[in-house]
């Protein structure tokens, strides 16, 4: 078929690799700012989902793999393959019910647009903690998101689904409609075998007031952290979200410490009483050798996102690995200690133990998880520091693995050969494949994933 045939079909735009824009559209597709080396031959900026599905007939007839493109936040660059990205950045609209308590969304409706217009409905979701990261790819590894201690691990708090299937058909997956896709929606990430188009969502009743204390140590209390954080998790109301950061110290501090451990205590309350009732708590029960204090202050999610967004700038050369433990205590040393090697002033680490009332996961390819979450964030940016930004990265992740199991889709070093199939229990890989073979049974959405090729022509990236 004629490239032209397809651009005069779709509504949105085709770019190949051969058109004179195409270098910095490619670049844009990527929210890291260090790129994989595998480009696509075509790039098709969806701008509905009837395009999705022209696309990817075409892309069928011309045995090129497909791979969709959310936000393009995922920090290994999975999103870009070789063959044609669908680029769902158009896909953005949010409609919500304050009736039945539902949303309609777009995959590329970002959290923070999501989270104001929620608001303003009086209304609320398990968004992610960055505001620029689209629900696509989020959902689909499975979501660890605000107030999760509340509302649970947000893909299962998605309804139902709309997805293009590899042959072309757009069809609806729930609990009801093809329950395997769905199962696969459900913390599949990049193994999904299809393209999401829309996500219908069950919302929750907005916080009265959301607000933040900070609890700032030497990174030498890691571990007295990880010991109050358990306390914390099993006691304190699941409405307060604690996470550990370990971070170089910045001028305030750096004369008292060179590396700093945070807890950083967030609380969805009901009102600002309760907000202050269980922040309250929180400081009488912080361990002793704090070195200073933020005090308690309203962080609505405008907020909250400003203050995330700040530490990942777009563009920045990034690599990271998110990894789960059940050793609170040895997890948050190892990161703590791997921070205080770090090579660039932006590089840190974070721990989180959710409440132990937390909702428990459904049944969905989310299998894999433990008791306490960790994350570490390589940022340089000098493209002659690669290797040492990367470098220090995996040695923290390798530092800490006799203390972990398994790893977080959304956030895993999936460029490391063979991580992905640590972000699973081996039964849910065995099922995604098996629906991947039924869905996309001559590997259309094949991805080129390090130690898991998928399909034909995958192969191991450089
Ligand atoms: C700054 C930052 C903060 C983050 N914070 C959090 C957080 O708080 N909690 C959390 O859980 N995660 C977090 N993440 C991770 C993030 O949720 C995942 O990386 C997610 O994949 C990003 O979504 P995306 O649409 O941009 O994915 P992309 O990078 O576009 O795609 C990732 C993979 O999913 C596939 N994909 C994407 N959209 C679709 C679709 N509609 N249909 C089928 N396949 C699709 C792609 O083909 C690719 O394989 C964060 C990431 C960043 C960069």
């Amino acid at each position: 078929m004629e490239l032209e045939t397809l651009r005069s079909a779709v509504r949105g735009t085709v770019v190949s690799d051969r058109d004179p824009g195409y270098p910095a559209i490619c670049d844009a597709l990527l929210f890291n700012g260090r790129k994989p080396a595998r480009r696509p031959r075509l790039i098709v900026e969806a701008a509905d989902a009837e395009d999705v599905r022209r696309a990817v007939r075409y892309a069928a007839a011309e045995g090129l793999a497909v791979s969709a493109r959310g936000g393009g936040h995922n920090w290994s660059g999975v999103a870009q393959q070789a063959g044609m990205v669908i680029d769902l950045r158009r896909l953005d609209a949010i409609r919500i019910d304050p009736v039945r308590r539902r949303a309609e969304a777009g995959p590329a409706a970002t959290n923070r647009r999501m989270a104001a217009a929620l608001d303003a409905a009086g209304l609320a979701f398990p968004l992610g903690h960055c505001g620029s990261v689209p629900l696509s790819g989020y959902l689909l590894g499975g979501g660890l998101g605000w107030n999760a201690g509340s509302w649970g691990v947000a893909c299962f708090s998605v309804e139902s689904l709309e997805a293009v299937l590899a042959d072309g058909r757009l069809v609806s997956a729930s609990a009801a409609e093809h329950p395997g896709l769905f199962w696969a929606a459900q913390g599949g990430g990049p193994l999904f075998p299809g393209i999401v188009t829309g996500y219908r969502l069950r919302l929750q009743e907005a916080p009265g007031a959301i607000c933040t204390a900070l609890h700032i140590y030497p990174s030498g209390r890691a571990e007295a952290l990880a010991g109050w954080m358990e306390r914390l998790a099993a006691e304190a109301p699941a409405c307060l979200e604690m996470t550990a950061k370990f971070c170089p110290a910045p001028p305030p501090f750096a004369d008292r410490a060179a590396h700093l451990a945070i807890g950083i205590a967030t609380v969805f309350a009901r009102d600002g009483e309760e907000a202050d009732r269980v922040l309250a708590e929180v400081a009488q029960s912080a361990p002793a050798g704090a070195i200073g204090q933020g005090p308690a202050m309203p962080t609505p999610f405008a907020t909250l996102y400003d203050t995330v967004d700040a530490a990942y700038p777009e563009g920045r050369r990034m690599a990271v690995d998110a990894l789960w433990s059940d050793a609170p205590a040895a997890l948050f040393a190892a990161l703590a200690r791997g921070v205080e090697r770090a090579p660039t002033p932006e590089c840190h680490a974070i721990a989180t133990l959710p409440s132990e009332r937390a909702p428990l996961p459904g049944d969905g390819a989310f299998s894999m998880r433990a008791r306490a979450f960790g994350a570490v964030y390589s940022l340089w940016q000098d493209p002659a520091a690669d290797a040492e930004g990367t470098g220090w990265m995996r040695g923290v992740a390798e530092a800490a693995a006799p203390v972990t199991r398994g790893v977080y889709v959304g956030e895993a070093d999936l460029a490391r050969p063979g991580r992905i199939r640590q972000a699973y229990s081996p039964a849910a890989l065995d099922r995604l494949l098996a629906l991947r073979a039924r869905y996309d049974p001559a590997g259309l959405f094949r991805r080129d994933i390090a130690g898991l090729p998928l399909g034909a022509g995958a192969a191991e990236p450089a």
